[in-house]
This record gives C-alpha cells, structure tokens and sequence, in this order.
C-alpha cells in the first residue's frame, strides 16, 4: 500500500495532517492490506495526502507481519534504512514521524522503542483508528515517543472513516479478527487478541457500498473467518454462512469467497451454503498443517486428518467442482518421518488445487519454540518432497483445466498490448486478448493453455455485464 504525494516542507507549522503527507508500508497477508488501506483512509481524513514514497512523507507507517521467519531481524533492517531517511530530512529543516504497526508491533513494542528509539510510534493491530492522535503526541515537543498496543474495549470499525477510494473490481472487507485456538506455533491470539466479530449489519453495509463503488467480488477477511458469528439485522444469531446467504442477495454481487477457515468451524451450514449460494466460490482455503495425528496433537489444532477427510468429503458432496487450498507446516517439534509420509499421503489422497508450504520456524512467545526442533537439513529435504508434490498437483489441476469454459471476472488490463487479466473460480490468473471495457465482466472463456500459476483463454459468451455507472 503506497500513498502518493509531494512532501510539505513547513508541515510542521500547520494543523496535524494539513498539507501534510503519508506513506504506508504493508508487509504481509491481506489482512494487513486490508489494515493499511484502513490507515491510509484515517490519515486521509484528517488530511494526509499520499507520499511518493517514504522519502518524501511526513509519516511513515510500517505495518508489519509476524507470521513469516525472521519478522524482527527484517523490521530492524527496514528501520536502519527508514532511519537513514528519517535523519537526511531532519537535516533539511523537516521531520518525519516513523510508526511501526502491526502484529510484529503488537508483540514486541517494547522492544522496538528500546532498540529503535528514534521509533516515534508503536501502535497494535486494534489501535490504529486512534493513529492521528497519536502522531499529534508523538510530535509534541519532548515528547517520548507513544507506544498503543492494547486491545480496546471500543471497535475500531466504529471509529474508521469511509474510504475515499474507490474498491476496485475485488474487494477485501474484514469481518473478523483474533483467534481463541492457540495453536502451538502461531503468534496470532497474543498479536491479534481473543475472536470478534463485527456485527451484521456492518458488514453488510460495507459490501453494499464497496459493491456500488464497483467491486464485484467481495473477499471476507479473518484470521479465523469461518467463527463468525453475530446478531443478524432481524436480532436472530448468525454464522457466517448465514452472513454470506445475506450478501449473495446485494444486487451486482457475483462472487462471495472468504479466507482463512479453520476445520474446527466449518459448520455444516457453512458447507450447505457452498452448495446453495451460486456466487460463493467454489473454492476454499482450508489450512490442515500435517496429516499426522500425533503431529496436530502436538500443534493444538484440535482436529484430526480423519476430521479433515470428513470435512473435504461433506463439502465435494455439496459442491462437487469445490477445488481446495490449504496450509501445511514441515519440521514442527517432534515431527517425525512416519509424520511426515502420513502429511505426504494425505495430499496424496485428498488433491490440492494449490498450497502454501512451509518450514516451521520458532515464534518466541508461542509453546513450540520452546520444545526440541527438529534438524534444518530434515526440514528442508522434507519442505522439497511436499513442494515437489504440492507442484505436482497444481499443474495437474491446471491442466485439468484446458478445453473446459469458466466463468472469469476480468480484473485488469494485462501485461501485454490488448490482453486484459482476470480470475478464475478457483482465483487462478487468466489472460487472455480483450477490451479494457470489459473490467468488471465475468465472462464465460474458454481456457486454451495451462502454466504452473496462471492459464490462458479465449473469450466466449458474456455471462454478465459490468455494473451501471
Ligand atoms: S487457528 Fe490459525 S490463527 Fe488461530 S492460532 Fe491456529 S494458526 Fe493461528
């Protein structure tokens, strides 16, 4: 996420965000997207404008991500370098503020301010709502820098502005947030706190407005997006697959997906809603981590590949074309090769379209950094087998493609002169030779070629139109 704009050079003279200028680094999975945008929009309404880049804003904003390997090595080498830009502008007369947000915030503030102190702000996942009044302390003379890293009892999705952006053709809209499972290597209920969800009738009103910007693909965002659950507009208790039966009904709507599920929450009314509810994708990201019982045992997930299996099976009953994503982790503590071959056979078994993979690495604060690991050379041979496999799967998926028609919604213009992009039901990129007009279409193509991540087509009968102006 980057805002662009010229920088200001007596900011500092004026009202906090008059004239001013900001610029939002995101690291990270759409859930942080979705949060810089969010930011980008607060700093907006109090009159930031867009910076060209970090060199020329007032305020800098890193939101951070703890998941992946070595996120504080990589947030302290960032700030080196934005620390650098920080000093040249002092030396021109200007100053720029630094926030670092996000989950590697939320779980190291104290940290950063101590080895970065020229840090002006630390704030949590659930604090950013408050950033203006924070940047307005933070360059207050004297001032110490500001470090918020609580979880408020106040929504911050009653205190966000409404875009001024337009969507785009797919929207992201955040419904949920934190996770009670604890699984034992993921930082994300110490990062992101307990399960909420935000109420009904927000959502709802959110994706109508995102859909009359132009959006015709809706993206439902949560850590553990399938534990949705709250009052319906009537008082009555929904899930989320009552949440989607809603929103299928906005006119201009076409398509519906959410991300990310856990096994333990998919209810069978959310497993009836992919067999009902035509604009619900039939694809899903769902994260299994291991085939081995002793191994999801070990990681707290509170499922076992048999669970699994049922889930899979329940939902192609339902929906017979439902292709399926999901997580895995290799070399968690104790894993073994028996564990290993038992992730292998599962795959085996169940078919992924495609998958994320990787080496458990230790998260400081979570159960399994503190056990045994397992060796570095065992982990890599292991991630290679299973990428190998995984690899496998995705090109077959995709060449099981090629001679069939799907229904793809044209997201951009593509790379080359006259080709314009778009998605697949199962979210593969498609390209293929078009009108820009058509952005926003979902057309029926028919799918010429496979390659390891995208396929081609031919554009067929129009399916249904662009929304009106
Ligand atoms: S369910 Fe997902 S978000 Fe929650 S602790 Fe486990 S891996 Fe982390």
């Amino acid at each position: 996420m980057e805002l662009m704009s010229e920088s200001n050079p007596d900011a500092e003279a004026r009202a906090p965000g008059s004239g001013q200028t900001a610029h939002v680094i995101t690291w990270g999975c759409q859930m942080n997207v979705y949060d810089s945008g969010r930011m980008a929009d607060v700093l907006a309404g109090v009159g930031y404008a867009p910076a060209a880049g970090p060199e020329s804003a007032d305020v800098v904003v890193l939101n951070t991500c703890h998941i992946r390997d070595r996120a504080t090595e990589k947030l302290f080498s960032e700030l080196g370098r934005l620390r650098l830009l920080q000093q040249e502008r002092a030396a021109s007369g200007r100053r720029m503020i630094l926030a670092v947000a996000g989950c590697v915030a939320q779980a190291e503030g104290a940290e950063i301010r101590a080895r970065a102190p020229f840090v002006d702000i630390v704030l949590g996942p659930q604090t950013y709502h408050r950033l203006p009044e924070m940047i307005a302390r933070a360059a207050t003379p004297g001032a110490d820098g500001v470090i918020e890293i609580d979880f408020p009892a106040e929504d911050k999705f009653d205190h966000l502005p409404v875009p001024a952006a337009p969507p785009g053709v797919v929207a992201f809209l955040t419904v949920q947030e934190g996770c009670d499972k604890f699984c034992s290597f993921c930082v994300v209920p110490y990062t992101r706190g307990a399960e909420a969800s935000r109420p009904a009738r927000a959502v709802l009103a959110e994706a109508a407005r995102l859909v009359s910007l132009g959006a015709r693909e809706i993206a439902l965002l949560g850590q553990n997006v399938n534990a949705w659950h709250g009052a319906g507009p009537d008082g009555s208790a929904w899930t989320l697959a009552r949440l989607i039966r809603a929103l299928a009904e906005i006119p201009g709507l076409a398509r519906i997906r959410y991300t990310t599920s856990h096994p333990r929450d998919m209810a069978p009314d959310l497993i009836d809603a992919h067999r009902d509810v035509p604009a619900l994708l039939p694809f899903l990201h769902l994260p299994v981590q291991s085939g081995a019982d002793r191994m999801l045992a070990a990681m707290n997930r509170k499922h076992t590949a048999d669970d699994f299996r049922r889930i899979v099976d329940r939902l192609r009953a339902a929906r017979p074309d439902i292709a399926l994503s999901s997580d895995f982790i290799v070399g968690h503590p104790g894993e073994t090769e028996a564990d290993f071959q038992a992730t292998l056979a599962l795959v085996r078994e169940i078919g992924f379209a495609q998958a994320y993979s990787f080496k458990y690495s230790p998260r400081p604060g979570t159960p399994a950094a503190e056990r045994a690991q397992v060796p570095e050379s065992d982990k890599d041979a292991r991630l290679q087998a299973l990428q190998a496999l995984l690899r496998d799967q995705q090109r077959g998926f995709n060449a099981g493609c090629v001679g069939r028609t799907l229904p793809v919604l044209i997201t951009a213009a593509g790379r080359h002169p006259g080709q314009i992009a778009g998605r697949s039901p199962y979210l593969q990129p498609v390209h293929m030779q078009g009108s820009t007009t058509l952005i926003g279409s979902v057309l029926d193509v028919h799918i010429t070629a496979a390659h390891p991540n995208s396929l081609a087509a031919e554009i067929g009968r129009q399916r249904a139109g662009p929304l009106a102006a």
